[in-house]
């Protein structure tokens, strides 16, 4: 399934990032999903929270995903978001971004000492 590799990638990333800052609890994970990644963001949040169940450290976390619209460029010189045709000179256009799916933000807690 798809989306279940996709959310446990982000909860593998985002576990990395706060064991490695000593974080005592992950309050939000920020991600970028490209519109051309074909993934549903509701699943992806459903299915993280499955998977972030029995980890006290992501007790709370919100999953937050901004869906980004696809960005192409033509060999024409065209630039902008037509994604099957250059509406300059009908061709392809390459895909730029969109397709992706990145973490932009981690928030931790830390409790003092
Ligand atoms: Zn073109």
């Amino acid at each position: 399934m798809h989306e279940y590799s996709i959310a446990y990638d982000l909860y593998a990333t985002a576990r990395k990032a706060a064991l490695e800052h000593h974080a005592d609890r992950v309050k939000k994970v920020s991600v970028e999903v490209g519109k051309m990644a074909m993934v549903n963001p509701d699943q992806v949040i459903f299915l993280f929270d499955t998977i972030k169940e029995d980890d006290p450290l992501f007790g709370k976390t919100v999953l937050e995903c901004n869906e980004i619209s696809p960005q192409t460029k033509c060999t024409c010189g065209y630039a902008g978001s037509e994604i099957y045709v250059c509406p300059q000179c009908g061709a392809l256009p390459e895909l730029v971004k969109g397709r992706e799916i990145v973490v932009t933000n981690i928030e931790i807690e830390v409790d003092d000492e």
